[in-house]
């Protein structure tokens, strides 16, 4: 008996199948009842010519993990969610950019285009990593965008009473800014700089 099909989605303990028809392979183990389960977040794979059963583990985030600090450019903006490009990993350039995604906040709902912009560089914790997706925070105050971007321009804003305006086309927006100190900035846009 099979549960999960060959390519099937699993997470640790999901029962795969009856140990009868297959034997355990990689990244999976024998339960009670002669049941074999995953021991991994992975895609089952059912070798038939040899009658084995393997979780092909999904591929880990080199270099990436739970609580990071990174720093980003914004590439598209929709209501709920954003997608980005990481530049830096705590306060290191990296060597091949990676996507991530910026989630919404779930207390406030807020419209993300009216926290970030395309173009801005920003700063954000990871706080997911589940199924290979870097998933990002912005909500706490020492994140959010460092370096906002006119949107109809795309010149820098500049902060001005408390809006940011741009001081070439005259245009208004609004951000959700990180409340950081300035050399803890300048080292992150350097950073990044290098990278280009
Ligand atoms: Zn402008």
């Amino acid at each position: 008996m099979v549960f999960v099909e060959d390519g099937g989605f699993v997470i640790p303990g999901q029962r795969i199948c009856v140990a009868e028809e297959y034997s355990p392979g990689l990244n999976v183990k024998m339960a009670r009842d002669n049941i074999i389960i995953s021991s991994r977040v992975g895609f089952v794979n059912y070798d038939k010519s040899n009658r084995i059963v393997h979780v092909r583990p999904v591929k880990s985030i080199e270099g990436i993990n739970l609580g990071d600090q990174v720093l980003v450019e914004v590439k598209d903006v929709q209501e709920k969610i954003a997608v980005v490009e990481i530049l830096a990993v705590n306060g290191r350039p990296i060597k091949h950019r990676r996507t991530a995604v910026i989630l919404p906040d779930l207390k406030t709902r807020q419209d993300l285009n009216e926290c970030i912009g395309v173009g801005d560089l920003v700063i954000a914790h990871v706080v997911t990593l589940f199924s290979g997706v870097i998933g990002l925070s912005i909500w706490k105050n020492q994140l959010g965008a460092v370096l906002p971007i006119c949107s109809r321009c795309g010149r820098p804003l500049k902060k001005k009473d408390k809006a940011l305006v741009c001081l070439k086309c005259g245009n208004r927006e609004k951000r959700k800014m990180a409340s950081i100190n300035t050399s803890t900035l300048s080292e992150w846009i350097f950073g990044s700089s290098l990278t280009r």
